[in-house]
C-alpha cells in the first residue's frame, strides 16, 4: 500500500492522514487527541432507517453529555456530524440538533434544563445565522 495514501482518520476531528504523516506521532496532528484513530479501510456501509439512527444518536448524545469526558463527547459529536452531513436535510440526529433548528427558526436563544429535574444546569442554544457553519 502507498504509505502516502490517506489510511487513518482521527475520531475526534475527522482529519485523515497517511501512515507516513503519522510516523513517530503519538497524537493527532490536527487536534492533538491521543484517542485511538480508525482505519479508513474499516469504513462500512450499513443499511438502517433514519429514525433508528436518530434513536441511537439521541441516546448516545444524551449519555455522552452526562458521562463522558470532553474527548469522548468530541469523538461522538464528530461521528454524528459526519453521519448527519450525509443527509443534511433529514431530521437532526440529536435532540440538541433539533433544538438548534428551533433556535435558528425563531432567531432567539432556546434554554433547557439539562441533567433531569433535580439539575440546575441550564444550557442555552443560540441561533446561528444561516451563513455560519453549525457544530
Ligand atoms: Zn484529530
Amino acid at each position: 500500500m502507498d504509505s502516502n495514501a490517506k489510511s487513518i482518520r482521527c475520531t475526534n476531528c475527522s482529519a485523515e492522514f497517511s501512515e507516513a504523516e503519522l510516523e513517530g506521532k503519538s497524537a493527532c496532528p490536527g487536534c492533538g487527541t491521543t484517542g485511538v484513530p480508525c482505519s479508513i479501510a474499516e469504513d462500512v456501509t450499513v443499511r438502517i432507517n433514519w429514525h433508528e439512527l436518530r434513536i441511537l444518536g439521541i441516546w448516545a448524545d444524551n449519555y455522552a453529555r452526562e458521562h463522558c469526558d470532553a474527548d469522548g463527547q468530541k469523538a461522538l459529536s464528530t461521528i454524528l456530524r459526519r453521519l448527519q452531513l450525509q443527509y443534511p436535510t433529514k431530521t437532526p440526529l440529536t435532540l440538541m440538533g433539533g433544538l438548534q433548528q428551533v433556535a435558528d427558526a425563531l432567531g432567539t436563544p432556546v434554554k433547557l434544563m439539562e441533567g433531569g429535574r433535580n439539575s440546575s444546569k441550564v444550557v442555552t442554544i443560540n441561533p446561528v445565522p444561516a451563513n455560519e457553519d453549525k457544530e
